[in-house]
């Protein structure tokens, strides 16, 4: 019998998120949880008592397995999670914990990879054989997906666009380099040119949108601000989108994707930051890799999921000798 459903979890910083999932996209369950801050295994805790959640009145034998999107880089062929910031995981044997308590075979992935083909499946890039995803949140991440399949390289770590150098003396990336993508564009950069620029010009609305206090100032007030209309908030953004273009100028150039998705948080909320990123590329790309399209991601939040899910029904059809 071919499995019916899939189970998609998406662990972020903040929250987990997990879903019980058919094979065309749809989410028949949803449960959450507060990513708990007790360790390791607090963490496994919480995503053993979601599958059970989404799991209750469906036979086991009726779901392909799990995948789980880790905001962490993943040893793909190891299946092994080798550096997290965020999370207290590098090093943490999650796929055997989770297995060693579920009836269900576990893939683990990044969150960037989980939402790019959460996107090819179900999504913005559905039916697209060459794209390239980036993610605009905390952290920023991203896939390649070459030729039909994602492209992981070749221990499954490839595709972290957020750590492309950008300059050689920028600004610390929290993955302890210097100028990278996620120096200009993750949500610590961003908060910090809006507490800069509110210091700056005293008449921001950026201030406003932080209740006043130009130190609790986030990267949503920003984007707030901006989308009301106010000019500082909107050049942080715009640089911003300046920033992203010059990037994917030499992302475009080398592959020649017909698709450049941008996703994350931020990057589905700031639709002129995109518009940005785009007219660079159309200035500066080579000649017949201009016609790329730069489009925002459709699936929201819940891309991470839905990415997961659709690997998971991915390794129970090879596993199992089936064809998609
Ligand atoms: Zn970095």
């Amino acid at each position: 019998m071919r499995a019916s459903y899939a189970i998609g979890i998406d662990v972020g910083g903040t929250r987990i998120a997990a879903g019980l999932v058919e094979r065309k996209g749809r989410l028949l369950k949803e449960a959450k949880a507060l990513t708990p801050k007790t360790g390791p295994f607090g963490i496994i805790d919480a995503i053993i008592d979601l599958v059970n959640e989404v799991m209750e009145g469906t036979h086991a034998a009726e779901v392909a397995g799990i995948g789980i999107g880790l905001p962490a880089q993943i040893d793909f062929l190891k299946q092994t999670v080798e550096f997290c910031t965020n999370l207290p995981l590098a090093g943490v044997d999650v796929r055997s914990l989770v297995m060693s308590r579920v009836k269900h075979v576990v893939t683990l992935d990044n969150d960037g990879n989980c939402a790019g083909i959460g996107e090819s499946r179900f999504g913005a890039a559905k039916g697209v054989r060459d794209f390239v995803m980036i993610t605009l949140g905390t952290g920023v991440g991203g896939l390649l997906f070459l030729d039909g399949e994602p492209y992981r390289g070749s221990r499954g770590l490839g595709g972290e666009i957020g750590h492309m150098v950008i300059r050689l003396d920028g600004p610390p990336c929290p993955c302890g380099g210097k100028g990278h993508i996620e120096s200009y564009l993750g949500r610590p950069a961003l908060a910090e040119a809006g507490r800069t620029a509110a210091e700056a010009y005293t008449g921001t609305a950026i201030r406003d949108e932080a209740g006043g206090d130009v130190s609790a100032i986030t990267a949503e007030d920003v984007v707030k601000a901006a989308l009301k209309g106010d000019e500082v908030a909107r050049g942080i953004l715009l640089e911003a989108g300046a920033v992203l273009g010059e990037a994917l100028v030499g992302v475009v150039n080398l592959l020649n994707p017909r698709l450049v998705v941008i996703g994350g948080g931020i990057g589905e909320s700031c639709g002129f930051m995109v518009e940005r990123a785009a007219s660079v590329i159309e200035d500066e790309a080579l000649a017949g890799r201009k016609d790329v399209s730069v489009v925002q991601a459709e699936l929201g939040n819940d891309a991470g999921m839905l990415g997961a899910a659709a690997m998971a029904f991915d390794e129970y059809d090879s596993r199992e000798g089936l064809h998609r």
